[in-house]
């Protein structure tokens, strides 16, 4: 038997400018697909022969175009018509890909799969947690296995469930039904850690669902605030033997999810940006980081702001304050030729400041993608990067040139930290910044999602 193996990835952001390119997708075909997915294994091992399509995933972004969606869609499609016969379909993705003209990326793509292959074929997909489920998608797909861990750690665990279940259910003949279950809440993303209570115990349940022999996938979803779309929400997923089965165990853990949706507080300190820089500037810690979370880039934001590190300057500080990254093509290309010491000025900043280091910067993918340029006004220097980044780990401003431990204020445009940067973190200060990526959902202005919803309002709801 046959399963075609794809991976296409692109989370959305309705409210940032920046489409993305080719450039930003982190790209293979055949073979090669599986430096970045762990299913081959599993699936040779259980007997299938394995064509793998390809995959491609980026930095979240703002929506995509259709023509980018067309370049990778058309791809995938055509391994699906080259084998049309085939008995199986392992695809991951997020689940927030919004495509200007089309609407979710995921859903479109299953519909145009489903017209091409056999009746039977079962298709299995991997799925971020941050996904907004469609109604239909269960429709389509059937078995749905998403991540259980936010910030995420299970990539890995989740293409493996999902890769056993379907080789199971292939295997014995047994055909899965997918629940997907709606819930209308949209908590700030940042508040939601599954390392604490009570997303710990509600995964954990999850998990112990899926040690029956027939269920597949039993996962909560907890949605994705910046696509202004009407599947922008929290949804609960049960893939089974049988759809009543599903479907009352998605309206179980879709009624518990609600249940808590008024338990989700930052666990760190979240200030507005004034109140941020002050208490980051008289802080006795040794290194003090911000994160600028309407500009968070690994939400799709462009990373463009100034508005902290001319809240810095303004204060005169007297510590060693980096900024990482800001994303201005022009500023790179115009210091391009210019020498480290050499005065420059820099559009949306009132004083000069002096060339301090040229560098690179690092794709999501880890590999470089283009040029920065340290900038130092005072006391504070500022990474500018020809393309988006995100400053995730020690790595991103060891490539820039400069030295992490040397400061003593880190900005980054990230929400929560990444694991990575803890450890230099002594204390973290997330900035309730406005932005693309704002985490108010009542400042973002959504106007497509579907209402009631809490937060923005508070009612009476069960499955
Ligand atoms: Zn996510």
């Amino acid at each position: 038997m046959k399963i075609i193996v794809a991976s296409f990835q692109c989370e959305s952001n309705s409210k940032s400018t920046m489409h993305p390119t080719k450039g930003d997708f982190e790209y293979f075909a055949g073979e090669d697909i599986f430096k970045k997915l762990v299913v081959k294994e599993i699936f040779t091992s259980a007997g299938f022969e394995v064509v793998p399509s390809i995959y491609a995933n980026a930095l979240p972004t703002a929506t995509v175009t259709a023509d980018i969606y067309g370049y990778y869609f058309n791809q995938i499609m055509d391994t699906v018509k080259q084998n049309p016969d085939a008995d199986g379909m392992y695809i991951y993705v997020h689940g927030s890909m919004e495509v200007e003209g089309i609407g979710s990326g995921e859903l479109y793509l299953l519909k145009e799969i489903r017209k091409i292959v056999k009746r039977e074929c079962l298709i299995a997909l991997t799925m971020d947690l941050h996904a907004n489920i469609t109604d239909e998608l269960g429709n389509y797909a059937d078995i749905i296995c998403g991540y259980k861990t936010a910030p995420h750690v299970d990539q890995a665990e989740s293409q493996k469930r999902a890769a056993s279940a379907l080789c199971y259910c292939l295997n014995n003949s047994v055909k899965p039904y997918t629940y997907v279950q709606k819930i209308p809440m949209l908590v700030k993303g940042d508040t939601m850690l599954t390392k604490y209570e009570p997303l710990l115990s509600l995964e954990k349940e999850t998990e112990d669902m899926e040690k029956e022999e027939d269920i597949f996938g039993a996962n909560l979803f907890f949605g994705h605030c910046w696509i202004d779309a009407p599947n922008t929400s929290a949804s609960a997923v049960v893939s089974s033997t049988s759809m009543i089965k599903s479907e009352k165990l998605a309206k179980y853990l879709a009624n518990k999810l609600w249940d808590t949706r008024k338990e989700y507080k930052f666990l760190i300190e979240a200030e507005l940006p004034e109140e941020c820089v002050k208490r980051a500037l008289e802080g006795k810690e040794n290194r003090i980081f911000i994160t600028d979370s309407g500009d968070n880039t690994t939400a799709g934001a462009e990373g463009e702001k100034r508005e902290i590190l001319n809240l810095l300057l303004s204060r005169r500080p007297s510590k060693k304050c980096c900024v990482a990254g800001i994303t201005d093509y022009e500023t790179v290309k115009l210091c391009k030729d210019k020498k480290e010491g050499e005065r420059v000025r820099v559009k949306g900043i009132n004083e000069e400041g002096t060339i301090k280091k040229h560098g690179k910067i690092l794709g999501w993918a880890k590999e470089i993608i283009g040029d920065s340029v340290t900038i130092s006004f005072s006391d504070v220097d500022a990474v500018f990067t020809e393309k988006r980044s995100a400053f995730i780990e020690k790595g991103n401003f060891d490539k820039a040139g400069i030295d992490l431990l040397s400061y003593r204020v880190v900005v980054v445009k990230l929400g929560y930290l990444f694991e990575e940067l803890k450890p230099f973190a002594d204390r973290e200060i997330f900035a309730l910044t406005d932005g693309a990526s704002c985490v108010e959902l009542s400042r973002l202005g959504l106007k497509n999602i579907n209402r009631p919803m809490f937060p923005l309002e508070d009612f009476e709801w069960k499955a």
